[in-house]
């Protein structure tokens, strides 16, 4: 297992699959994760064993960051097409994650206009009203949701608290469309239990959940680097493909479709 920790606030750019040159920037400790989910596929490890650091970054430390990075960028021509929050952990358990969108826009309006704002968020916390709205300012929130099955969620995602489906689609409709739903699919078996969230159940289940929250974008992907868990499988390319025909049957709302392997 070689998972990966970013050990800075900016980190990248990088090449992403689904975003083009991404800056990426970690609101989370520098040495270790910190999550409110632990999945089994997570790129950034398990939770536990990782909690020793649990600074965060101060509100100002990241502007100043990322306001460096920007102009040593825009002085290179080198601007990103996106600036986005993911790094080690749930980018919305930063107390501050409201005021840093905020100074995130301000800077990007300045320094990099045609560049987006892009937050990779598990979707919990959208029920404080404060990261609802930030995440509603950003040009991109990305929010996961991996079954619609809560065993299956459990399974996969692993919720350190309360979590349900109901409630998180509940929150999803008040976006009113404008976000991009992100759904990792894997099979494979964890503490003995075999799951599999592509299974026609289980598609079924999350398609009736994508109706209901009706997202501009669907990004469908399945592991693509190590995951802390051995015992998982990747779905091919066709497969993911199958389930993106499914959805394009009931897209009506013209949802854009992204599948990555
Ligand atoms: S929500 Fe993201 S950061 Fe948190 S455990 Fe899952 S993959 Fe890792």
């Amino acid at each position: 297992m070689a998972t990966t920790l970013f050990h800075n606030i900016i980190f990248g750019p990088i090449q992403s699959r689904r975003l083009g040159v991404s800056l990426g920037v970690n609101l989370l400790p520098a040495h270790g994760k910190w999550c409110n989910f632990d999945c089994i596929y997570c790129e950034c490890g398990w939770n536990a064993g990782r909690r020793s650091d649990r600074r965060l970054p101060a509100r100002k430390q990241v502007r100043d960051a990322l306001q460096d990075k920007l102009q040593s960028m825009q002085q290179r021509n080198t601007l990103p097409d996106a600036i986005t929050f993911s790094g080690n952990g749930e980018p919305t358990l930063h107390p501050q994650f409201a005021e840093i969108m905020d100074d995130t826009i301000a800077l990007r309006n300045r320094l990099a206009p045609h560049t987006k704002i892009c937050v990779l968020s598990n979707a919990t916390n959208l029920g404080d009203d404060r990261v609802f709205h930030a995440l509603q300012k950003t040009d991109k929130p990305i929010l996961k949701m991996d079954a619609a099955i809560e065993s299956s969620a459990r399974r996969i995602n692993q919720p350190q608290g309360g979590y349900a489906i109901a409630r998180v689609v509940e929150q999803l409709q008040r976006f009113k469309g404008q976000f991009t739903l992100q759904t990792l699919f894997l099979r494979g078996s964890f503490d003995g239990v075999r799951f599999d969230n592509s299974a026609p159940g289980e598609v079924e289940k999350w398609l009736e959940a994508v109706r209901q929250t009706r997202p501009r974008e669907i990004m469908l992907y399945t592991i693509n680097r190590d995951t802390p868990a051995q015992t998982l499988q990747k779905l091919t390319k066709e497969e993911l493909l199958a389930i993106a025909q499914k959805v394009a049957a009931v897209n009506t709302w013209g949802a854009t479709l992204q599948v990555a392997e």
